[in-house]
């Protein structure tokens, strides 16, 4: 990881990091399967693009549980807000911000899984299943 990588990041998401310092109602809800299921994680690694809430060491594994509002859930804020173009340009480049962030942990080997805050426990568990039991 160079410098500069972590240079940008800090640069191009101090107000999601502002938020993610926090940890939230569904973080805790995935940590609480994690620990059911005896998976060894790290939290918040901040070296990682993006700072991933979760990360799977052994299994290559990065987890992000995305809030639905500033990540622009379909299902929980499509079309609902006022003030659209502000929303919708704000949204659309945190959303651009994930895809530059999923590549680049890519890019270092990681799977990428992004949970929705509005997942409930087993639909979380399902995912996070998933994409464990398809590791190399
Ligand atoms: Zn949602």
């Amino acid at each position: 990881m160079t410098k500069t990588r972590l240079k940008t990041d800090a640069a191009t998401s101090l107000r999601m990091q502002r938020i993610k310092t926090v940890k939230t109602e569904p973080e805790r809800r995935v940590e609480q399967i994690l620990r059911r299921e005896s998976i060894s994680f790290r939290r918040n690694l901040r070296l990682l693009p993006g700072s991933p809430d979760f990360v799977l060491v052994d299994r290559g594994v990065a987890v992000f549980v995305d809030g639905c509002f500033w990540h622009g859930c379909p299902r929980c804020f499509a079309g609902t807000r006022r003030n659209r173009s502000w929303w919708a340009a704000k949204i659309e480049s945190n959303r651009q911000r994930d895809k530059r962030v999923n590549a680049r942990l890519r890019r270092r080997g990681y799977r990428v899984l992004h949970l929705w805050e509005h997942y409930s426990d087993r639909q979380m568990e399902d995912r996070l299943m998933k994409v464990i039991s398809s590791s190399h």
